[in-house]
């Protein structure tokens, strides 16, 4: 067997790749579970994107247009009139992706996992067999723990997070997704409320199983309500080379993940689109430039990371107040960017009355962030 690209990974972005190399290459994609979905991901998605990418409408299990933001003692709500986000069924996504990918002349091996590489192919282990394939090129999309990344020697500096998930059955408000910042219930992240629809939300966080357990019971959501539990993992930094001879990564497997929230899905998408650009222009090296957005939406988020690592609540709940003034609001509400935060902290910081306020909570935040 021999294919132009192999991808290792039959997530979503390895399947979105897999479309997008369909009709100028001959493709396979090689997947180690028997079926899609099943991972650990709240599965909220900026709308501008989905659109944008050409992601398909069954998907969507529900529209946000708002959020409310929790302190330990205060909230703010911002919101907009059209859906801002999605929530999607990943199960969905990937199923869709991959029967288009099929339509498309793609070959699939479920149920086949990549082992490593020997004399330029790629060592797989389907249903009790040793089987080799060889390609010209090889594509990692398997994931944050990715055995591609570690056969072809990428080097990894991050920050590993655990994440627990719980779907429960309660009381919600449909179109607003609820984000608590209280480092007394989790030092090491935000939770979330994201509701799939008035009775059932995604609930989260990273860090620990604890923080997520006080959080239910500070949210008054009772463990014997919840009737799904997922945990998975993300990676915040940097790993490096995201291609090396004919080999490259992407989505997780390259750490394309905001540091931010942790969401993966569309940058890993947009990283997909700059090597598909790349290996139709026999020119690699142009992959990571390419990739330039993300990068350095990465590289805010991380340093934004280290901000919120570095406050305490009081300078948290400092911090509330400023972005629940009214005029921090109103930008958040007009300029807000689901997936450029760079930009959306950048409008705040224009304002001289906000950035003042801000630098009094903590001169380092301004400097980090810019
Ligand atoms: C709790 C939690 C909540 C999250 N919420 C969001 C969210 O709301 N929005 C968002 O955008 N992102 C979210 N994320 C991140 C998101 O899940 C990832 O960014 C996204 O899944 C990346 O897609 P991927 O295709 O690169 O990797 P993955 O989804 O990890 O897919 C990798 C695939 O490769 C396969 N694979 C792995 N190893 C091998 C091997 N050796 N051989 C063959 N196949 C292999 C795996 O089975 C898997 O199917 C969340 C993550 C967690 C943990």
């Amino acid at each position: 067997m021999r294919y132009d690209v192999l991808i290792i990974g039959g997530g979503p972005v390895g399947n979105y790749l897999a479309n997008l190399l369909a009709r100028d290459f001959r493709v396979a994609v090689v997947e180690k579970k028997g079926s899609f979905g099943g991972k650990a991901c709240t599965g909220i998605i900026g709308a501008e994107n989905y659109g944008r990418l050409g992601l398909p409408d069954e998907a969507v299990l529900n529209e946000l247009r708002g959020a409310v933001f929790y302190s330990r003692i205060q909230s703010f709500e911002v919101e907009r009139k059209s859906p801002q986000a999605y929530l999607v069924d990943r199960k969905a996504l990937e199923r869709w992706l991959a029967e288009r990918a099929v339509e498309r002349g793609v070959d699939y091996y479920m149920a086949t996992t990549f082992l490593g590489f020997r004399n330029g192919r790629a060592v797989l282990q389907r249903l009790g067999e040793r089987i080799e394939v060889e390609a010209d090129f090889y594509v990692g999309a398997d994931g944050v723990n990715s055995t591609v990344a570690k056969a072809m020697g990428a080097q990894t500096r991050a920050e590993f997070l655990s994440g627990y998930e719980v779907e429960v059955v309660g009381s919600f408000r449909r179109d607003f997704v609820e984000v608590w910042v209280n480092r007394e219930v989790n030092p090491d992240f935000f939770l979330w409320v994201a509701p799939v629809n008035e009775r059932i939300a995604r609930v989260g966080t990273f860090g620990s199983i604890e923080a997520l357990n006080r959080f239910l019971r500070m949210r008054m959501l009772r463990p014997t309500s919840v009737v799904e539990f997922k945990a998975g993992s993300v990676g915040f930094g940097t790993r490096k080379p995201w291609a090396k001879g004919n080999v490259a990564l992407v989505g997780d497997a390259a750490l394309q993940i905001k540091p931010t929230t942790a969401g993966g899905i569309v940058y890993g998408m947009l990283c997909a689109q700059a090597l598909r650009r790349a290996l139709l222009d026999g020119r690699l090296g142009d992959y990571e430039r390419e990739c330039a957005f993300v990068k350095k939406q990465v590289s805010f988020g991380l340093r934004f990371r280290r901000v919120f690592l570095g406050l305490g609540q009081d300078d948290i709940e400092r911090v509330f107040e400023i972005l629940g003034s009214q005029e921090a609001r109103e930008i958040i509400e007009s300029q807000a960017d689901f997936d450029d935060h760079l930009k959306t902290a950048k409008a705040i910081l224009r304002r001289p009355r906000l950035l003042a306020r801000l630098i009094r909570v903590s001169p380092t935040i301004i400097r980090t962030l810019l």
